[in-house]
């Protein structure tokens, strides 16, 4: 063999080493809510679904759920960036759209909330013959960011408290690991549930989620008093007494998060993450089956005229 053979080998061997890593870990709590909801489309709104993603993602939602966050640095959408997250003042544990959805500067519907109205209007547009909606919308570009930002919102730390921006200024560790609190409810807990009760099967964890949900857990998360198609409001504010309740409850910076605790010869796990991780779980199905019942609603035919 070769040297430029053996080159081109150990080349191959460590592009497929890096793979994991490439296909990252923060991708599995976007990747899990899509292929939920991709369970609870009707045909008609799986047909509209696939013929506006990208060529990219093969005709799979959740290959491209993640698309949001991988551009939102770029130059050209730097302006997307605050549109991931909602903030409350600190320690108040209720949402107010009025109150919290603007950027930094103080621009209004800039949050996560703000957009999911945005992007669902956008692709409602497609079927409205008004008039009104003459701009072209990227209906690719709004499908994609109304999938990333329905996960967002049930992620509870993406309407955290203003002044730890979501926990991300709160440094814990996780296990031995240093990290920060708003990166533990993206990553972490996710990824120990995979290594703890699934052996790193993403594919195994999203199928046990789906079978833990009833048919009562769809009518409950699908239920709303909302009058247009979408009412993200509440998501959000289940997201922050989430928040409150669970994340950062017991998370005081410095702490140790998950791990073993040893007293005398005894262990104990700390119990954030058995005590987290079903509300992490709740919170992948609720966000997969209200993106589902969204798109539905945008791509079912006789919507629009429904509502007239
Ligand atoms: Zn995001």
């Amino acid at each position: 063999m070769g040297v430029l053979e053996r080159h081109w080998i150990m080349g191959w061997i460590i592009f497929l080493f890096l793979l994991p890593i490439i296909h990252g870990w923060g991708k599995d709590g976007h990747y899990a809510t899509c292929k939920i909801a991709e369970n609870f489309l009707t045909g008609e709104a799986l047909a509209a679904v696939k013929a506006l993603l990208p060529a990219e993602a093969e005709g799979d939602l959740a290959a491209v759920c993640s698309w949001a966050d991988e551009i939102r640095y770029k130059a050209h959408y730097r302006w997307s960036s605050t549109l991931h997250y909602a903030d409350t003042p600190d320690f108040r544990c209720n949402y107010n759209y009025c109150r919290d959805c603007h950027d930094t500067v103080g621009r209004k519907d800039r949050c996560v909330t703000g957009a999911i109205n945005n992007y669902t209007m956008q692709l409602m547009s497609e079927h409205d013959d008004s008039g009104l909606y003459a701009v072209s919308y990227n209906l690719t570009e709004a499908l994609m960011f109304l999938s990333h930002f329905i996960g967002d919102v049930h992620q509870p730390l993406h309407v955290g408290f203003l002044g730890d921006e979501g926990g991300n200024s709160i440094t814990v560790r996780w296990y031995r690991r240093k990290t920060n609190l708003h990166h533990v409810w993206d990553n972490m807990i996710i990824e120990s549930a995979l290594k703890t009760f699934y052996d790193k099967d993403l594919t195994a964890m999203i199928q046990a989620i789906q079978s833990n949900i009833t048919d009562a857990f769809v009518d409950e998360a699908s239920q709303e008093n909302c009058k247009s198609t979408v009412c993200p409001d509440p998501y959000a504010s289940e997201s922050i007494k989430l928040a409150c309740k669970f994340a950062y409850r017991n998370a005081t910076p410095g702490i140790t998060l998950g791990g073993l605790k040893i007293i005398g010869s005894s262990c104990y796990a700390y119990d954030y993450f058995y005590s987290r991780w079903p509300v992490v779980e709740s919170r992948l199905a609720k966000g997969g089956v209200r993106l589902a019942t969204l798109l539905n609603r945008i791509f079912s035919e006789h919507k629009s005229i429904a509502e007239e």
